[in-house]
């Protein structure tokens, strides 16, 4: 899970302002509970500020019962990958989106794995989806492997 590579750059910022020792694991539920707790975000700098809120927009709205801890924000992380990159990134323009709107580190080359794991599945969808006559299913994954690939 691509995910559970993701650090925040600024953790031990972080950890000063929630008082306790947080891992660096953006995705870590530690981290999770103690980013969608009432934290006063006003005391941090506007940059990490909006990083913050954007993080807590795009990954942690949910309806779930056990929000954070529901697998929602590691699945909606994984998504967003893989829609910058089928928006055109590449792993390192990806990496650098990641590091300037939500303050979050991640290797290229832990992207390009992630990227390239995810051809295989979606080509593993494609050929099972081929064989059970799912068509639509079938094009639907081709479509998305090129959007990929390319
Ligand atoms: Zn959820």
């Amino acid at each position: 899970m691509i995910a559970t590579k993701a650090r925040f750059r600024h953790a031990r910022r972080l950890e000063r302002l929630v008082g306790y020792r947080l891992p660096d694991q953006a995705f870590h539920g530690a981290t999770l509970e103690a980013v969608s707790s009432r934290l006063d975000y006003e005391h941090l700098d506007h940059t990490l500020h909006d990083q913050m809120i954007r993080f807590i927009h795009s990954f942690l709205k949910c309806r779930c019962k056990d929000t954070p801890m529901c697998g929602c924000p590691e699945r909606k992380f994984g998504r967003e990958i893989l829609e910058l990159r089928e928006n055109g990134l590449d792993h390192r323009q990806i990496a650098g989106y990641l590091l300037e709107e939500y303050g979050i580190d991640l290797y290229p080359a832990d992207l390009l794995s992630y990227l390239e794991d995810s051809v295989h599945v979606l080509e593993a969808i494609r050929d099972i989806s081929c064989l059970k006559n799912r068509a639509n299913l079938a094009a639907s994954a081709a479509e998305h492997i090129s959007l990929l690939e390319r």
